[in-house]
């Protein structure tokens, strides 16, 4: 009995001591946790992350939406009047379509990168940013067209009026060719 007694004592302490000792251990190893989201991992040069797309330089291809394989670029454009202006890029290439949509969902994007590769201008590209959780999915659709909706129709208006301009000019035109070649 006496025995058992000093020997469950012995165990308890022995148990006592050696937890201790894992404890000591681990107070002077380094840590190899972080304290996220104070502290943060320095990421990788050509990390993939969150799309941007800058808009100044985009001249409306669709080459980077007809690039990318799970279909999660929208891109809607309409042509400029022959008296409007949109400019260059900066690296010289003619702007000629108003972008009236650029959505681009971020919830179905898997990160390839493949509509970065065809840009022409390069103003499609991944950024280091991977902090972009939303409550809802609707709010993972990013829209980079600079125009307001106003705008946008303003623009296909203009657009539908100079088409139905030209096609009443080729009628007239026809028209009066006609009235030409009919004997008097
Ligand atoms: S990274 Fe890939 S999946 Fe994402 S938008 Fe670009 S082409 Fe599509
Ligand atoms: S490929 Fe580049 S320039 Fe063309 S629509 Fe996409 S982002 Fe714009």
């Amino acid at each position: 009995m006496m025995s058992s007694y000093f020997k469950n004592t012995w165990e308890g302490l022995y148990t006592v001591f050696v937890g201790m000792k894992i404890t000591l251990k681990h107070l002077f190893t380094p840590s190899v946790t972080i304290q996220y989201p104070n502290v943060k991992v320095p990421l990788p040069e050509r990390v993939r992350n969150r799309l941007y797309v800058n808009m100044d330089d985009c001249i409306g291809c669709d080459q980077c939406a007809r690039a990318c394989p799970v279909s999660c670029i929208e891109i809607e454009t309409v042509k400029s009047l022959p008296t409007e202006n949109l400019g260059t890029t900066s690296n010289g290439k003619k702007k000629a379509l108003w972008v009236t949509k650029f959505d681009i969902d971020i919830a179905k994007c898997c990160y390839c990168q493949l509509c970065v590769f065809p840009c022409p201008t390069e103003c499609i590209y991944m950024t280091d940013v991977y902090e972009f959780s939303e409550f809802r999915r609707s709010d993972l659709v990013y829209k980079f067209a600079t125009l307001t909706e106003a705008e946008a129709e303003e623009k296909k208006l203009n657009f539908e009026n100079l088409q139905k301009e030209k096609e009443l000019q080729k009628a007239a035109q026809a028209a009066a060719q006609n009235n030409a070649q009919q004997p008097n």
